[in-house]
Protein backbone atom coordinates (compact mmCIF):
# COMPACT_ATOMS: atom_id res chain seq x y z
CA UNK A 1 0.00 0.00 0.00
CA UNK A 2 1.25 3.05 -1.01
CA UNK A 3 0.90 6.10 2.40
CA UNK A 4 -0.40 9.26 1.27
CA UNK A 5 1.73 12.58 3.09
CA UNK A 6 -0.74 15.23 3.61
CA UNK A 7 -0.63 18.67 4.73
CA UNK A 8 -2.98 20.44 6.99
CA UNK A 9 -4.73 22.16 4.14
CA UNK A 10 -5.19 18.68 2.87
CA UNK A 11 -8.23 17.38 5.62
CA UNK A 12 -10.73 16.94 2.57
CA UNK A 13 -9.04 14.07 1.23
CA UNK A 14 -8.35 12.58 4.44
CA UNK A 15 -11.83 13.15 5.57
CA UNK A 16 -12.76 10.94 1.87
CA UNK A 17 -10.70 8.17 2.71
CA UNK A 18 -12.14 7.82 7.02
CA UNK A 19 -15.66 8.01 4.96
CA UNK A 20 -14.88 5.14 2.43
CA UNK A 21 -13.30 3.07 5.30
CA UNK A 22 -9.58 3.64 4.95
CA UNK A 23 -7.39 4.62 7.77
CA UNK A 24 -5.10 7.91 8.29
CA UNK A 25 -2.73 8.66 10.86
CA UNK A 26 -3.44 12.55 12.48
CA UNK A 27 -1.83 14.69 14.91
CA UNK A 28 -3.43 15.47 18.46
CA UNK A 29 -2.25 17.21 21.43
CA UNK A 30 -1.22 14.32 23.15
CA UNK A 31 0.21 11.90 20.18
CA UNK A 32 -0.22 10.61 16.50
CA UNK A 33 -3.53 8.58 16.23
CA UNK A 34 -4.06 6.37 13.99
CA UNK A 35 -8.20 6.78 12.98
CA UNK A 36 -10.69 5.08 11.32
CA UNK A 37 -14.61 5.81 11.22
CA UNK A 38 -15.66 4.67 14.37
CA UNK A 39 -18.88 3.25 13.79
CA UNK A 40 -17.80 0.68 10.98
CA UNK A 41 -16.45 -2.02 12.53
CA UNK A 42 -14.49 -3.51 9.37
CA UNK A 43 -12.55 -0.06 9.07
CA UNK A 44 -11.50 -0.28 12.70
CA UNK A 45 -10.12 -3.86 12.21
CA UNK A 46 -7.76 -2.55 9.95
CA UNK A 47 -6.00 -0.32 12.73
CA UNK A 48 -5.57 -3.60 14.94
CA UNK A 49 -4.20 -5.31 11.67
CA UNK A 50 -1.55 -2.20 11.21
CA UNK A 51 -0.24 -2.06 14.32
CA UNK A 52 -0.18 -6.03 15.17
CA UNK A 53 -2.22 -4.64 18.02
CA UNK A 54 -4.40 -7.57 20.18
CA UNK A 55 -7.67 -7.69 19.27
CA UNK A 56 -8.80 -7.48 22.83
CA UNK A 57 -6.98 -4.25 23.56
CA UNK A 58 -10.37 -1.60 22.93
CA UNK A 59 -10.17 1.86 21.11
CA UNK A 60 -10.77 5.50 22.37
CA UNK A 61 -13.24 7.22 20.15
CA UNK A 62 -12.84 10.67 19.93
CA UNK A 63 -15.45 13.30 18.90
CA UNK A 64 -15.63 17.08 17.83
CA UNK A 65 -18.79 18.12 19.17
CA UNK A 66 -20.32 17.19 22.48
CA UNK A 67 -23.65 16.48 21.28
CA UNK A 68 -22.19 13.29 19.23
CA UNK A 69 -22.07 11.70 22.66
CA UNK A 70 -25.43 10.88 23.44
CA UNK A 71 -25.35 8.34 20.25
CA UNK A 72 -21.82 7.16 21.45
CA UNK A 73 -23.06 6.55 25.05
CA UNK A 74 -25.81 4.74 27.07
CA UNK A 75 -25.19 6.94 30.23
CA UNK A 76 -23.64 10.07 30.27
CA UNK A 77 -23.63 10.92 34.26
CA UNK A 78 -23.31 14.20 36.48
CA UNK A 79 -19.47 13.78 37.40
CA UNK A 80 -18.73 12.54 33.26
CA UNK A 81 -20.38 16.25 32.56
CA UNK A 82 -18.66 17.99 35.06
CA UNK A 83 -15.04 16.50 33.47
CA UNK A 84 -16.21 17.31 30.35
CA UNK A 85 -16.80 20.92 30.91
CA UNK A 86 -13.58 21.48 32.72
CA UNK A 87 -11.24 19.29 30.41
CA UNK A 88 -12.66 19.17 27.20
CA UNK A 89 -11.55 19.49 24.65
CA UNK A 90 -8.47 17.95 25.93
CA UNK A 91 -6.17 15.45 26.64
CA UNK A 92 -8.75 13.26 29.17
CA UNK A 93 -10.47 10.36 28.38
CA UNK A 94 -13.70 9.39 29.62
CA UNK A 95 -14.79 5.90 29.80
CA UNK A 96 -18.57 5.43 29.99
CA UNK A 97 -21.13 2.53 29.29
CA UNK A 98 -21.46 2.13 25.68
CA UNK A 99 -24.90 2.54 23.15
CA UNK A 100 -25.45 0.01 20.86
CA UNK A 101 -24.12 1.44 17.76
CA UNK A 102 -20.56 1.01 19.35
CA UNK A 103 -18.71 -1.98 16.86
CA UNK A 104 -16.78 -4.86 19.05
CA UNK A 105 -14.32 -4.06 17.78
CA UNK A 106 -14.05 -0.44 19.34
CA UNK A 107 -14.93 -1.69 22.45
CA UNK A 108 -13.51 -5.28 22.25
CA UNK A 109 -16.39 -7.00 23.17
CA UNK A 110 -16.83 -4.40 26.52
CA UNK A 111 -19.82 -3.11 27.80
CA UNK A 112 -18.13 0.24 27.96
CA UNK A 113 -16.52 2.70 25.69
CA UNK A 114 -13.89 5.41 26.22
CA UNK A 115 -14.50 9.21 24.80
CA UNK A 116 -12.17 11.77 24.32
CA UNK A 117 -12.47 15.34 23.09
CA UNK A 118 -9.10 16.23 21.55
CA UNK A 119 -8.03 19.69 21.24
CA UNK A 120 -5.63 19.46 17.99
CA UNK A 121 -7.29 21.78 15.22
CA UNK A 122 -6.66 18.89 12.50
CA UNK A 123 -8.27 16.52 14.55
CA UNK A 124 -11.11 18.77 15.35
CA UNK A 125 -11.34 19.39 11.23
CA UNK A 126 -11.14 15.56 10.58
CA UNK A 127 -13.57 14.73 12.70
CA UNK A 128 -15.87 17.26 12.19
CA UNK A 129 -15.84 16.17 8.18
CA UNK A 130 -16.11 12.72 8.81
CA UNK A 131 -17.26 11.24 12.12
CA UNK A 132 -16.87 10.12 14.96
CA UNK A 133 -12.96 8.54 15.27
CA UNK A 134 -11.85 5.67 16.91
CA UNK A 135 -7.56 5.71 17.05
CA UNK A 136 -5.10 4.19 18.98
CA UNK A 137 -2.03 5.60 18.96
CA UNK A 138 0.07 5.75 15.63
CA UNK A 139 2.35 3.16 16.43
CA UNK A 140 3.32 -0.77 15.95
CA UNK A 141 1.96 -2.71 19.00
CA UNK A 142 4.45 -2.22 22.08
CA UNK A 143 6.84 0.53 20.57
CA UNK A 144 7.04 4.35 21.87
CA UNK A 145 4.14 6.31 20.65
CA UNK A 146 4.95 9.29 17.90
CA UNK A 147 5.03 12.80 18.72
CA UNK A 148 6.10 13.27 15.65
CA UNK A 149 5.25 12.42 11.27
CA UNK A 150 8.96 10.62 11.18
CA UNK A 151 7.71 8.22 14.14
CA UNK A 152 4.95 7.81 12.42
CA UNK A 153 6.36 7.00 9.08
CA UNK A 154 8.88 4.63 10.27
CA UNK A 155 6.49 2.42 12.18
CA UNK A 156 3.67 2.87 9.54
CA UNK A 157 4.82 3.76 6.10
CA UNK A 158 3.42 1.76 3.15
CA UNK A 159 0.14 -0.19 6.35
CA UNK A 160 -1.91 3.08 5.99
CA UNK A 161 -3.49 4.98 3.78
CA UNK A 162 -2.21 7.96 4.95
CA UNK A 163 -0.76 10.53 7.32
CA UNK A 164 -1.51 13.98 8.25
CA UNK A 165 1.65 15.92 8.70
CA UNK A 166 0.78 18.41 11.75
CA UNK A 167 4.27 19.01 13.21
CA UNK A 168 4.89 17.70 17.21
CA UNK A 169 2.69 16.86 19.36
CA UNK A 170 2.36 19.02 22.39
CA UNK A 171 1.80 17.13 25.14
CA UNK A 172 3.86 13.95 24.32
CA UNK A 173 2.31 11.32 26.31
CA UNK A 174 -0.88 9.25 25.84
CA UNK A 175 -4.24 11.32 27.54
CA UNK A 176 -5.24 10.52 31.24
CA UNK A 177 -7.91 7.99 31.17
CA UNK A 178 -10.82 7.61 33.61
CA UNK A 179 -13.55 5.12 34.13
CA UNK A 180 -16.56 6.37 35.55
CA UNK A 181 -17.94 3.00 35.07
CA UNK A 182 -16.79 1.67 38.77
CA UNK A 183 -18.45 2.58 42.06
CA UNK A 184 -15.35 5.50 42.78
CA UNK A 185 -13.99 7.08 39.65
CA UNK A 186 -11.02 5.13 38.75
CA UNK A 187 -7.96 6.52 37.22
CA UNK A 188 -6.76 3.84 34.53
CA UNK A 189 -3.98 5.91 32.93
CA UNK A 190 -1.95 9.05 33.94
CA UNK A 191 -1.59 11.62 31.27
CA UNK A 192 -1.80 15.54 30.68
CA UNK A 193 -4.80 15.83 32.62
CA UNK A 194 -3.01 15.36 36.71
CA UNK A 195 -4.91 12.96 39.21
CA UNK A 196 -4.55 16.47 41.72
CA UNK A 197 -7.34 18.03 38.89
CA UNK A 198 -9.31 15.33 38.76
CA UNK A 199 -10.00 15.21 42.34
CA UNK A 200 -10.48 19.10 42.25
CA UNK A 201 -12.87 18.40 40.37
CA UNK A 202 -15.09 15.38 41.45
CA UNK A 203 -13.82 14.84 44.87
CA UNK A 204 -12.51 10.89 44.99
CA UNK A 205 -10.79 9.30 42.64
CA UNK A 206 -9.07 5.93 42.82
CA UNK A 207 -6.11 4.80 41.57
CA UNK A 208 -5.92 1.66 39.88
CA UNK A 209 -3.15 -0.81 40.88
CA UNK A 210 -1.50 -1.51 37.48
CA UNK A 211 -1.08 2.72 37.39
CA UNK A 212 2.12 2.10 39.11
CA UNK A 213 2.99 -1.80 39.56
CA UNK A 214 2.95 -4.97 37.19
CA UNK A 215 -0.23 -6.53 36.83
CA UNK A 216 0.34 -9.64 39.39
CA UNK A 217 -1.23 -12.95 38.33
CA UNK A 218 -4.76 -13.07 38.66
CA UNK A 219 -5.53 -9.27 38.55
CA UNK A 220 -7.59 -7.83 36.26
CA UNK A 221 -7.04 -5.38 33.94
CA UNK A 222 -9.37 -2.75 33.92
CA UNK A 223 -8.38 -1.33 31.16
CA UNK A 224 -7.02 -3.91 28.78
CA UNK A 225 -3.74 -1.95 27.32
CA UNK A 226 -2.45 -2.73 31.17
CA UNK A 227 -2.10 -6.22 30.50
CA UNK A 228 0.47 -5.38 27.79
CA UNK A 229 4.43 -4.23 27.63
CA UNK A 230 4.54 -0.91 26.40
CA UNK A 231 6.33 2.24 25.02
CA UNK A 232 9.76 -0.26 25.06
CA UNK A 233 12.54 0.94 22.70
CA UNK A 234 14.47 -1.96 21.13
CA UNK A 235 17.34 -0.77 23.54
CA UNK A 236 16.81 -2.00 26.83
CA UNK A 237 15.28 0.12 29.33
CA UNK A 238 16.99 0.29 33.35
CA UNK A 239 15.54 2.93 36.04
CA UNK A 240 17.80 4.18 38.52
CA UNK A 241 15.96 4.95 41.92
CA UNK A 242 18.21 7.11 44.03
CA UNK A 243 20.27 9.80 44.70
CA UNK A 244 21.94 12.04 41.87
CA UNK A 245 25.66 10.62 43.30
CA UNK A 246 24.50 7.07 43.19
CA UNK A 247 22.71 7.44 39.79
CA UNK A 248 26.29 8.56 38.83
CA UNK A 249 28.18 6.49 40.63
CA UNK A 250 26.53 3.34 39.02
CA UNK A 251 26.61 4.01 35.38
CA UNK A 252 30.16 4.80 35.75
CA UNK A 253 30.27 1.33 36.84
CA UNK A 254 28.19 -0.40 34.54
CA UNK A 255 28.50 0.94 30.82
CA UNK A 256 30.12 0.27 27.68
CA UNK A 257 29.73 2.20 24.38
CA UNK A 258 26.65 0.78 23.69
CA UNK A 259 24.73 2.34 26.98
CA UNK A 260 22.88 6.76 26.92
CA UNK A 261 21.80 8.17 29.47
CA UNK A 262 18.18 10.00 29.07
CA UNK A 263 19.51 12.56 31.79
CA UNK A 264 18.73 16.15 32.69
CA UNK A 265 20.06 19.56 31.31
CA UNK A 266 22.05 20.36 34.25
CA UNK A 267 24.16 16.78 34.81
CA UNK A 268 24.90 15.88 31.12
CA UNK A 269 28.26 16.64 31.21
CA UNK A 270 28.95 14.00 33.90
CA UNK A 271 28.25 11.35 30.91
CA UNK A 272 29.81 10.73 27.90
CA UNK A 273 26.67 9.15 25.33
CA UNK A 274 23.78 11.38 27.01
CA UNK A 275 19.91 12.12 25.13
CA UNK A 276 18.70 15.21 27.69
CA UNK A 277 15.06 14.69 28.75
CA UNK A 278 14.87 18.44 29.86
CA UNK A 279 15.45 20.80 32.71
CA UNK A 280 15.59 18.57 36.24
CA UNK A 281 12.50 19.94 37.10
CA UNK A 282 10.53 20.24 34.11
CA UNK A 283 8.22 17.88 34.21
CA UNK A 284 6.26 19.01 31.34
CA UNK A 285 9.60 18.69 29.12
CA UNK A 286 10.05 15.56 30.28
CA UNK A 287 6.23 14.41 29.13
CA UNK A 288 6.78 15.64 25.85
CA UNK A 289 10.39 14.45 25.09
CA UNK A 290 9.85 11.11 26.56
CA UNK A 291 8.92 8.73 23.32
CA UNK A 292 11.72 11.14 21.50
CA UNK A 293 14.30 9.90 23.49
CA UNK A 294 13.29 6.56 23.31
CA UNK A 295 13.22 6.16 19.39
CA UNK A 296 16.13 8.40 19.26
CA UNK A 297 18.53 5.95 21.64
CA UNK A 298 17.55 3.33 18.71
CA UNK A 299 18.25 5.39 15.90
CA UNK A 300 21.97 6.24 17.81
CA UNK A 301 22.01 2.30 17.77
CA UNK A 302 22.44 2.01 21.92
CA UNK A 303 21.53 -1.47 23.36
CA UNK A 304 20.85 -0.05 26.68
CA UNK A 305 19.27 3.33 28.79
CA UNK A 306 19.65 4.17 31.90
CA UNK A 307 17.00 6.30 33.41
CA UNK A 308 15.90 8.59 36.61
CA UNK A 309 12.92 7.10 38.08
CA UNK A 310 10.79 9.92 38.33
CA UNK A 311 8.47 11.33 40.59
CA UNK A 312 4.81 10.32 41.01
CA UNK A 313 3.31 12.99 41.17
CA UNK A 314 1.64 15.77 38.68
CA UNK A 315 2.19 14.76 35.28
CA UNK A 316 5.76 13.06 36.42
CA UNK A 317 3.11 10.52 37.12
CA UNK A 318 2.42 10.32 33.57
CA UNK A 319 6.39 9.51 32.68
CA UNK A 320 6.68 7.36 35.28
CA UNK A 321 4.04 5.18 34.37
CA UNK A 322 5.48 4.94 30.83
CA UNK A 323 9.04 4.57 31.01
CA UNK A 324 8.24 2.50 33.76
CA UNK A 325 6.35 -0.25 31.02
CA UNK A 326 9.30 0.99 28.56
CA UNK A 327 11.59 -0.29 31.24
CA UNK A 328 9.32 -3.78 31.73
CA UNK A 329 9.79 -3.07 35.44
CA UNK A 330 12.99 -2.97 35.76
CA UNK A 331 14.09 -0.69 38.88
CA UNK A 332 17.68 -1.18 40.59
CA UNK A 333 17.91 0.88 43.84
CA UNK A 334 21.36 3.11 43.58
P1 LIG B 1 -3.92 3.68 22.95
O1 LIG B 1 -4.20 2.43 22.26
O2 LIG B 1 -2.45 3.90 23.09
O3 LIG B 1 -4.62 4.85 22.39
O4 LIG B 1 -4.54 3.48 24.37
C1 LIG B 1 -5.92 3.38 24.60
C2 LIG B 1 -6.07 2.95 26.03
O5 LIG B 1 -7.42 3.10 26.46
C3 LIG B 1 -5.70 1.49 26.22
O6 LIG B 1 -4.95 1.36 27.38
C4 LIG B 1 -7.06 0.82 26.35
O7 LIG B 1 -6.98 -0.38 27.05
C5 LIG B 1 -7.87 1.89 27.05
N1 LIG B 1 -9.31 1.75 26.81
C6 LIG B 1 -9.97 1.95 25.67
N2 LIG B 1 -11.27 1.66 25.81
C7 LIG B 1 -11.45 1.27 27.10
C8 LIG B 1 -12.57 0.82 27.87
N3 LIG B 1 -13.78 0.71 27.33
N4 LIG B 1 -12.36 0.52 29.16
C9 LIG B 1 -11.14 0.63 29.71
N5 LIG B 1 -10.04 1.03 29.04
C10 LIG B 1 -10.18 1.34 27.75
MG1 LIG C 1 -0.77 3.13 22.32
Amino acid sequence: MKTLLLNKNEIDIAADIIKKGGIVAMPTETVYGLAADALNGEAVAKIFKAKGRPMDNPLIVHISDIKQIDMLVAEFSDKAKKLAEKFWPGPLTIVLPKSDIIPDEVSAGLSTVAIRFPSHPIAHELIAKSSPIAAPSANLSGSPSPTTVRHVLADMDGRIDAIIDGGDCEVGVESTVITLTEDVPTLLRPGGVTLEQLRAEIGEVKVHPAVLKSLGKGMKASSPGMKYKHYSPKAEVILLRGSEQGFCEYIKENSDDKTAVLCYEEEKDSFKNYIVLGKRDDEVAHAHRLFTCLREADEDGYTRIYAHCPRAEGIGLAVYNRILRAAAFNVIEV
